[in-house]
């Protein structure tokens, strides 16, 4: 029976890298030794980590004046580096709020500055991207910080906002890699890696030059984004295995087609979901704005929670796994990131059709 694996992080690695790693496990390229076993001052790992940075720099286009950091610390130790970094003697940054993971932005930033909430959609229970023309942002802030793809409400911007002259920082966590983004519109990006990079333990940043080099020195040395940008990110030891794994994605990204490649599956799947979704005449539903539904994660509810235990018990019988919702929101949630083939969707689909055929 086909496994598929819905977890929203850590999640579904590319089935192609998995074995490419296992048969390269024990000996790497004939050197006699696992990539975890390498110094990572050694030419074989430094190749790979060189590669890596490379072959990312060609999927997302990114201009030769952003750094590429390898870091640790998850997305959750970026909410506290940005405004460490980024304030520049400057005492407020923008932020918008669209649920869980902004909120979490918000509160570790409060530590640090003031923060204006320049957009929420709380009034509407995190449903929805607010429009641009209802942003109040403030010219002298120091950044505007937002959330791309809420991996747990499964709301997703389609569009950039445009901060002009202030930089825009942005959570890419949950849809980096999933379509093409103008990197140069961003002043950083910044990712944990679990999601649609590769294994727990890394966190990508990309941050434009101009802004490295302003923390306050007597911060800890390694939370300076200029101490990685300054040593290719092995000032310290790097996440050796974790950065060879995202090499292997983002190789098998560019065998697959890119990201634009990426894209059009992400939403061919996410397509295929959405309107099951629709289509059951309430028996399910997503409670989020049409236009702003994710293609990463998507949230449903049954009609009837009384029947959420049979569903999951069902569907893992299926081989359908890890599908329950997060605890904040309740129900169901399908994470379909790039490695999540188009047969899985159509399982989970052809599964939730005769569900609620039974049960309607
Ligand atoms: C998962 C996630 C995080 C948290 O990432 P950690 O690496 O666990 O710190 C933050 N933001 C978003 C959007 C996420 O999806």
């Amino acid at each position: 029976m086909a496994i598929y694996n819905f977890s929203a992080g850590p999640a579904v690695l590319p089935r192609e890298v998995l074995q490419q790693a296992q048969a390269e496990l024990i000996d790497w390229h004939g050197s006699g030794m696992s990539v975890m076993e390498m110094s990572h001052r050694g030419k074989e790992y430094m190749g790979i980590h060189a590669q890596a940075e490379a072959d990312l720099r060609e999927l997302m286009a990114i201009p030769a004046n952003y750094k590429v950091l390898f870091l640790q610390g998850g997305a959750h130790l970026q909410f506290s580096m940005i405004p460490f970094n980024l304030l520049r003697g400057k005492s407020s940054a923008d932020y918008a709020n669209t649920g869980e993971w902004s909120k979490k932005a918000i509160g570790e930033a409060k530590k640090f500055c003031n923060v204006n909430v320049a957009a929420s959609n709380t009034d509407r229970n995190c449903t929805y991207v607010p429009a641009f023309d209802t942003w109040k942002l403030d010219k002298d802030a120091a950044y505007v910080h937002y959330t791309p793809n809420e991996t747990i409400g499964g709301v997703e911007f389609n569009w950039i906002p445009n901060t002009g002259d202030v930089p825009l920082v942005a959570d890419m966590s949950s849809n980096i890699l999933s379509r093409p983004v103008d990197v140069w519109k961003f002043g950083l990006i910044y990712a944990g890696a679990q999601k649609n990079i590769g294994p727990a333990g890394l966190t990508l940043v990309i941050v434009r030059e101009d802004l490295v080099g302003h923390a306050d020195p007597r911060l800890p040395t390694m939370l300076d984004y200029k101490t990685h940008a300054d040593n290719e990110s092995m000032y310290n030891t790097p996440p050796t295995f974790a950065i060879y794994m995202a090499g292997l994605v983002f190789q098998w990204l560019k065998k697959n087609g890119g990201i634009g490649a990426m894209e059009r599956a992400n939403i061919a799947k996410a397509d295929l979901l959405y309107a099951a979704i629709d289509a059951s005449n309430g028996f399910y539903n997503c409670p989020v704005n049409k236009a702003d539904r994710s293609r990463m994660n998507v949230p449903f509810t049954l009609k009837d929670a009384n029947l959420d235990g049979d569903f999951l018990k069902q569907a893992d019988a299926r081989g359908l796994l890890q599908l329950k919702g997060h605890r904040s929101v309740g129900g169901m949630r399908a994470s379909i990131y790039n490695a999540m083939p188009l047969e899985g969707v159509q399982a989970l689909v052809g599964f939730m059709n005769e569900f609620a055929s039974k049960h309607g």
